[in-house]
């Protein structure tokens, strides 16, 4: 333990510096930002899977959580949940 000196705590301080200075803000910055990102698309995307879960309201085909299109007519996603929500609120 004696034989830390001046040199070794400057040594040891530009490595506190370079982990949490110059290399993590810019990293902590940047994860954040890509975190609220992701959760924003996360959102959006767990509500379009629950949405259009069920039956088409074009052709009335089953159509699966995660699906794309419509097996029955091909309508896209987006397509068959904004139907749907007409149908809700009409
Ligand atoms: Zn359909």
């Amino acid at each position: 333990m004696g034989n830390i000196g001046p040199t070794e705590m400057l040594i040891f301080l530009a490595i506190l510096l370079l982990i949490f200075g110059a290399a993590k803000l810019p990293k902590l910055a940047r994860s954040m930002g890509q975190a609220g990102k992701e959760f924003k698309a996360g959102l959006k995307e767990g509500y379009q899977a629950e949405d259009v879960e069920g039956p088409c309201p074009f052709c009335g085909n089953e159509i699966g959580a995660d699906a794309k299109f419509c097996p029955g007519c091909g309508k896209p996603a987006n397509e068959v949940v904004a139907e749907k929500e007409k149908k809700k609120t009409a």
